[in-house]
């Protein structure tokens, strides 16, 4: 994954700890990591290159599969304008 993808820290780990061990986009629950926590990864829906922000507004918790499929997948496009409309209703 790129690194822009991880930029602020402590935005990544805030965003992480509210998803609550679940993907945000269909509540997958994704595999254990090594840890024995929960995997998820931190996608940031408006590109920061396209001036998104770093900001929870703007970062959604996926599992491994979504984030992927939310930067290679066919569908990318619609896939981010899902993201946006969940933030909306979970991040006032
Ligand atoms: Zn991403
Ligand atoms: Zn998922």
């Amino acid at each position: 994954m790129r690194r822009v993808c991880e930029r602020d820290d402590r935005v990544r780990r805030l965003v992480l700890r509210k998803a609550d061990g679940k993907c945000e986009f269909k509540g997958c629950k994704p595999f254990n990591s090594k840890k024995g926590v929960p995997y998820l990864e931190a996608h940031h829906v408006i590109h920061l290159s396209a001036s998104g922000k770093d900001k929870p507004s703007n970062v959604i918790a996926l599992c491994a599969n979504h984030h992927r499929e939310a930067h290679y997948g066919e569908n990318w496009e619609f896939l981010n304008e899902e993201f946006l409309r969940i933030l909306k209703n979970i991040r006032p």
